[in-house]
């Protein structure tokens, strides 16, 4: 039998099922006797103490100072005081128990954050699920963590309804060598945790725990999407034999990470790295990264309560440019709207959020946003090579606005005599039509250039990115963004600027050639890719691409591009 899901950590694991079955896990909901108001007390602030010491073990026991910081979140809303002190009111208001208390308040958090329409914070509902459940555990005194009794099974694939982050961290990798789960999501920790421990994972996989048994053999296709259950000998062969080849070429492909991205007769281009948080940091260098192309900055103000002050923002920069030692660093100002919300903030309930109080549209009433930001990149751009990237461009009026701010803060540093580089670099996001159409002029007031395809291809098209109901509708090889691609490429090379891809178009080995062909001078994507796409760009020649391009711009359909594209490029190895 052969099911699906969602991967989000790709990779090969044939193994036997162990199948977590943490449904059970029964909450007491009858009234407790006045008396035992204070043992229910008591005892809750017992379990307490002991979650928050099993979380400080765990992070102890972590070397990687990424993941520990997730764990600071966690007794960060651990030990709120609002959290702990509601439990506590529960129990002495309602006669209940605490066990009941605690499933009460984290539901009632689960559902608060669940109606802000914001996916990186409903993200954040896991972490809380994480926190009662665990609290839940203590209270019972059950030890459903540790996975100590797996220690005599080997090559164990996880099945479960959903995973917490903490639950991924603490797998003994040398047993456990996947996971599968009913529920959960891409951008979750657990799936971002799996994708830097390269363990394969596909979740999302309807009625999962009821289709597999425990013991069942089980082969993760994390390449294809294919999770077969019992599979005969010889399927098992072959993914075995895949696997060893899998794990040999990607050995290879990181030892490319010191070659430049060069095509056959010499067209070199420069890979940088996407990044969203600190998390993403560590492999990129050792996959390559020639610097950062687009670092998102509002991770940095999301899963908190207020604006995060100019302080900890320059830290946050210093941090990540110091760990780049002299390469690039992009930092986009933030760009919240859209689907990105804060919850310290207040934003208009719109129609059509994407067309609405997006991004550099929010500074203009909201400056001390903007300067807070500017202010502490500029500070940081001492500690290495920062360039200032401005999303959502789509007039001249918003261009000569953010210079102008810019140039204030400046001013206000040459006075203060603070120190800054002064030749920062300030550049834009191409993302709207608009700014396709007058890049010329962009070029003529700003330093470099990266276009958002995904925005792009979403206003060109007029496409939701969000909305499943349009999802087939929406394809950056359209003959449309295509051309919008190559107009902005060519505008901007004709003022003698530089100008990459940041979408997620540019980390599609089956379009690279295409890309390269257009004459883009970087290309930047989550690290993870950087390795494929130089090894594609190391095997064809940029003369070959550019008559692809040619050729391909001659279509006026996605079929007739697709095909095209598929039949010229299947030399390379995607
Ligand atoms: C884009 O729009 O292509 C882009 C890189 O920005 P984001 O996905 O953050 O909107
Ligand atoms: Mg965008």
């Amino acid at each position: 039998m052969i099911i699906k899901g969602i991967v989000v950590s790709p990779g090969y694991a044939c193994g036997n099922a162990f199948l977590l079955n943490e449904e059970n896990i029964c909450v007491n909901k009858n009234k407790i006797n006045i008396n035992d108001i204070d043992f229910e007390v008591s005892h809750f602030l017992k379990s307490h103490k002991e979650t928050v010491k099993q979380f400080k073990k765990i992070q102890s026991n972590l070397l990687d100072e990424d993941k520990k910081l997730l764990f600071d979140g966690y007794i960060i809303l651990l030990e709120d005081e609002s959290f702990i002190n509601d439990i506590i009111a529960l129990i002495k208001n309602n006669f209940i128990s605490a066990e009941f208390a605690v499933d009460k308040i984290i539901n009632k958090r689960v559902k608060a954050i669940n109606k802000v329409n914001n996916t990186y914070i409903k993200e954040r509902i896991n972490d809380f699920l994480d926190i009662g459940k665990r609290l839940i555990y203590n209270l019972k005194n059950i030890n459903n963590f540790d996975f100590n009794f797996l220690d005599k099974e080997n090559n164990i694939i996880i099945i479960s309804k959903d995973l917490s982050p903490s639950q991924v961290i603490q797998f003994n990798l040398k047993k456990i060598i996947g996971f599968i789960t009913e529920f959960g999501s891409i951008n979750s920790h657990t799936s971002i945790i799996a994708k830097s421990l390269e363990l394969p994972a596909i979740i999302k996989v309807k009625d999962v725990t009821k289709l597999i048994y425990n013991n069942d053999y089980i082969i993760i296709d994390g390449i294809k999407n294919n999770i077969y259950i019992n599979p005969n000998k010889n399927i098992i062969k072959k993914f075995k034999s895949k696997n060893k080849i899998y794990l040999y070429q990607k050995k290879k492909l990181i030892k490319l990470s010191k070659l430049p991205a060069k095509t056959l007769d010499g067209y070199r281009i420069k890979l940088f790295a996407n990044i969203g948080n600190d998390e993403e940091i560590k492999n990129i260098l050792n996959n390559g990264a020639e610097g950062i192309g687009l670092y998102r900055t509002e991770f940095l103000f999301m899963n908190r309560n207020s604006f995060p002050t100019e302080e900890e923002q320059f830290y946050s920069y210093k941090k990540i440019i110091e760990f780049m030692h002299g390469k690039i660093v992009t930092i986009r100002t933030l760009d919240l709207g859209g689907d990105k919300f804060l919850p310290y903030m207040n934003f208009p309930k719109e129609s059509t959020p994407f067309l609405g109080w997006r991004s550099i549209r929010i500074y203009v009433n909201n400056k001390n946003i903007l300067h807070d930001q500017l202010r502490a990149i500029l500070r940081a751009s001492v500690y290495g090579k920062v360039r200032i990237m401005f999303p959502m461009i789509i007039s001249m009026e918003e261009v000569f606005f953010l210079k102008n701010e810019f140039l204030k803060i400046k001013y206000e540093f040459k006075k203060k005599k603070i120190n800054f580089d002064k030749n920062i670099k300030i550049g834009a996001m191409i993302e709207t039509p608009a700014a396709v159409m007058i890049s010329k002029y962009l070029a003529e007031e700003l330093d470099f250039f990266s276009i958002g395809t995904n925005d792009l291809t979403q206003y060109t098209l007029a496409v939701d990115r969000n909305n499943a109901m349009v999802s087939h509708l929406y394809e950056t090889l359209s003959p449309s963004v295509l051309r919008m691609i190559k107009y902005s490429i060519d505008a901007v090379h004709k003022k003698n600027k530089e100008i990459g891809i940041c979408g997620e178009i540019a980390s599609d080995s089956s379009v690279t050639m295409l890309l390269l062909g257009l004459g883009l001078d970087e290309l930047s994507m989550s690290s993870n890719f950087i390795p494929k796409i130089k090894n594609n760009i190391r095997n064809f020649l940029w003369l070959d691409a550019k008559k692809l391009v040619f050729d391909i711009l001659k279509f006026n359909t996605i079929d007739k591009i697709k095909t095209l594209l598929k039949k010229k490029t299947k030399f390379l190895t995607y």
